[in-house]
């Protein structure tokens, strides 16, 4: 396919409001894809070069796109920053001067996706010195010889600043249209994307395997699994009613949760994050343990790490433990407040796949290659089969200062990527007064008024996800709370991240002053869920959704390793708001 041809498609991406001719102009695009396109199309169609633990990122800086449009269009890159200052889309800016360019340009040279892509790729990996030179003139080169159009698609690329507002179900449910015939595949793509974490990897899969090939993918080393998420209910009853009267009952580190890959033979450990980003450098002790303590040649196993004193038994507040993910410093803090390992699971052991295996089965295996006293180390366990002893679990690990617990159910496999009851939170927000958080995602925001004008920035629009419609539904405005620091900071992020128009998978009945790209997650408390028109998270057929009661916001700032899908479900919002009422009637 022609980079042309797939400019086209982004544009028409780029002018719909609706998320199912999304899905068909996918659709249309994956059909055009020769063998070995789609892979790249996957990546570039989402912003990048590669999935997110490969930590491979495009993000060329503005000052340097603007060399190279200039370059490329016999201008300098003076006037190139005063016309970009005028429209604030330095894509447009190079389409713009492209345009101007036209006559003095050669003929196009018909770069194909893969040209592009493997210039993209050699624009990011360079590094040293001089490499900011080479970066420009890979991009002069794109940028010559391309249509208008392509050069602001290759610009907005460049920057990582696509934004076509494509998300991970959006394009398997294409990838299925595409080669499948129907929307019907897209759960198996969706198992096989769970299991390997790279969206690309399955896209070629269904276009040179078809439904075999995905259906067959293993887990493999190196290749992060997405991790199973844990469904929530108020009481101890209800939880071993679900289990069928009887349940692994384990403690719930409040840590960074980390998924260790460790291939003894070759001496190679990757760590990835629940977002599926590399952990590796911020865990060198835990890197290092794995090699040592973990008796297998290769497995992929998952646990919580948090800072804990072996000797006095106290576990560290998450504020410590997060601390790891500064740049600097890191080998030090190792040592003087190393981390352990809480592992909970086990996904791959020696060649053999553990996903549907059962929990059981996969513990007593867990159990069975690292020991009760070593820097990784199994989590905390009970069997239970009374909501008596759930409770004096409960309280126990409260005590200790944790979280509460997660209740497992022992029969099941690894539901990886997806919030099931195979596994149930209990935490010790939910007793009492305080429900638990939310994390919610950005779609809008406000421009200050009164003592807040100088900010720019007056509150936010937030939406949680509805994974059915694979859709971003407000839930609450959030206007006060927030200190100047974190107005500054959210409105030189998010000014960044405007667009014109709401985006296609954003559905809102009340207006922002600005839409934003859904790609920050902040977290949230409230006083009540209530109901609401205002809102469209759940709306039902009257058109009355959820909405918050005195939300504010408890993050520091946006939270890194959630992205928009991993935000509080609509799904869970409307389990929540039952919990409330639950417990509001109990109280009676
Ligand atoms: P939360 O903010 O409540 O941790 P979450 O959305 O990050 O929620 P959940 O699926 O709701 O994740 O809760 C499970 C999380 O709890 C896991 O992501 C993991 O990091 C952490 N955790 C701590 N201890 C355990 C354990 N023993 N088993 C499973 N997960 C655990």
């Amino acid at each position: 396919m022609l980079f042309s041809e797939l400019s086209k498609y982004y544009e028409k991406l780029e002018g719909t409001s609706s998320r199912l001719s999304m899905i068909d102009i996918l659709t249309e695009m994956f059909k055009m894809a020769k063998e070995g396109e789609v892979t790249p199309i996957v990546y570039m169609t989402q912003g990048s070069l590669a999935p997110s633990f490969k930590s491979l990122q495009m993000g060329l800086a503005e000052k340097f796109a603007a060399e190279a449009i200039g370059m490329s269009a016999g201008r300098s890159k003076e006037e190139v920053l005063k016309e970009y200052k005028k429209s604030g889309d330095m894509g447009l800016t190079a389409e713009e001067f492209a345009k101007k360019a036209r006559i003095k340009r050669m003929k196009s040279e018909h770069f194909s996706v893969s040209d592009v892509f493997e210039r993209m790729l050699k624009i990011a990996k360079t590094s040293g010195q001089g490499s900011q030179d080479t970066k420009i003139k890979h991009l002069v080169v794109l940028l010559s010889s391309s249509e208008p159009l392509d050069n602001k698609y290759l610009i907005r690329f460049a920057l990582g600043q696509l934004r076509l507002g494509v998300g991970d179900a959006t394009i398997l449910e294409a990838l299925s249209s595409a080669f499948t015939g129907s929307r019907d595949f897209k759960a198996e793509l969706e198992d096989a994307y769970n299991k390997c974490g790279d969206l690309g990897k399955v896209g070629d899969l269904i276009a040179r395997k078809g439904e075999r090939g995905v259906k067959g993918l293993k887990v493999e080393l190196f290749s992060p699994v997405r991790p199973a998420l844990a469904e929530r209910l108020p009481t101890s009853e209800q939880i071993l009613e679900k289990m069928h009267g009887r349940c692994a009952v384990e403690s719930k580190y409040d840590g960074l949760r980390a998924q260790l890959h460790i291939d003894r033979k070759n001496r190679r450990v990757e760590i990835f994050s629940r977002n599926l980003e590399v952990l590796t450098p911020m865990l060198p002790e835990i890197a290092r343990a794995a090699l040592h303590e973990v008796k297998a040649d290769e497995a992929i196993i998952e646990g919580e790490a948090i800072a804990y004193n072996d000797s006095t038994g106290e576990f560290r507040p998450f504020q410590e433990t997060i601390q790891r993910k500064r740049k600097h410093g890191i080998e030090e803090m190792s040592e003087t407040m190393p981390l352990t390992l809480f592992a909970f699971d086990i996904m791959y052991l020696d060649g053999e796949d553990y996903l549907d295996r059962s929990y059981e089965e996969r513990r007593r295996k867990l159990e069975s290659i690292i020991t009760p006293k070593g820097r990784i180390r199994p989590s905390d366990k009970i069997v239970a089969t009374t909501a008596k002893e759930i409770d004096t679990y409960f309280e126990n690990m409260v005590g200790d200062g944790l979280e509460g617990i997660v209740a497992k159910d022992l029969g099941a496999r690894y539901v990886a990527g997806a919030r099931k009851f195979s596994w149930i939170k209990l935490k010790r927000s939910y007793r009492g007064e305080l429900s638990d958080t939310l994390d919610l995602v950005i779609v809008g925001y406000y421009l200050g008024r009164g003592q807040r004008a100088e900010f720019r920035f007056g509150g936010l629009l937030t939406a949680v996800y509805n994974e059915k419609r694979d859709m971003f539904e407000t839930i609450t405005r959030i206007g006060t709370g927030f200190s100047e620091k974190m107005m500054t900071e959210l409105e030189q992020r998010l000014s960044r991240i405007k667009v014109k128009n709401r985006p296609a998978r954003v559905d809102a009945v009340v207006d922002a002053d600005f839409w934003v790209e859904p790609r920050f997650v902040i977290t949230v408390r409230a006083d009540e869920i209530t109901k609401s028109p205002m809102h469209t998270c759940g709306k039902d057929s009257t058109d009355t959704g959820y909405a918050l009661r005195f939300p504010r916001i408890i993050s520091d700032g946006v939270r890194d390793d959630k992205s928009p899908e991993d935000a509080t479900t609509t799904k869970e919002v409307i389990e929540m708001y039952g919990m409330q009422k639950r417990t509001r009637l109990g109280e009676k």
